[in-house]
């Protein structure tokens, strides 16, 4: 199979050509006006290509071990979370979104909004919990200094951080929508 026929061309009328990866397949958004140049495009990022192609792969094998399944109750649970950490160390978020992220499960602005990656409702209660100790806790440090790691592992416990880090790591493959430049 070649690799172009890996990839699934999408004319449209966008400003910049880009590959992206969505729903466990590579796109490849290009003008129609353009679509001659499809080919050297591939070619040029057979790299970047085949790399992707590597990972969903195993994205695909992952999702299969790990039997996915949506928690209606996500916000709630959120709340919850958030309640239970600003009430420990008194701080409190200005405004909680939900967004679509690419890189991150969770944000939090130095103005004090806290933002969440909508595909947190894919995850149990306890990493839900994890990530969002972990944002309320830069509402008080803003990095990832000692100072803030103490706070943590105070607030979530270190044991049960340093498991839900290596499961939340299982789920990592949700954020996989990136794109080339
Ligand atoms: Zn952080």
């Amino acid at each position: 199979m070649k690799l172009k026929d890996k990839i699934k061309i999408i004319t449209r009328d966008v400003t910049y050509i880009r590959l992206e990866v969505k729903n466990f397949q590579i796109r490849l958004i290009i003008p129609k006006s353009q679509i001659h140049k499809a080919d050297e495009i591939i070619s040029n990022k057979r790299n970047w290509i085949e790399k992707h192609l590597k990972l969903i792969d195993t994205v695909i094998e992952q999702t299969k071990q790990i039997k996915i399944k949506l928690n209606k109750d996500y916000k709630t649970i959120v709340n919850r979370s958030i309640k239970k950490y600003c009430q420990r160390i008194q701080a409190y978020p200005k405004k909680i979104e939900y967004k679509k992220m690419k890189s991150c499960w969770g944000l939090c602005s130095k103005s004090g909004v806290i933002k969440f990656n909508d595909k947190i409702k894919y995850l149990k209660q306890e990493l839900i919990d994890y990530i969002v100790c972990h944002e309320v806790c830069h509402l008080k440090i803003h990095n990832h200094s000692k100072a803030f790691k103490q706070l943590f592992y105070k607030l979530y416990g270190k044991e049960s951080a340093k498991k839900a880090q290596s499961e939340l790591r299982n789920f990592e493959f949700l954020l996989l929508t990136s794109k080339t430049n």
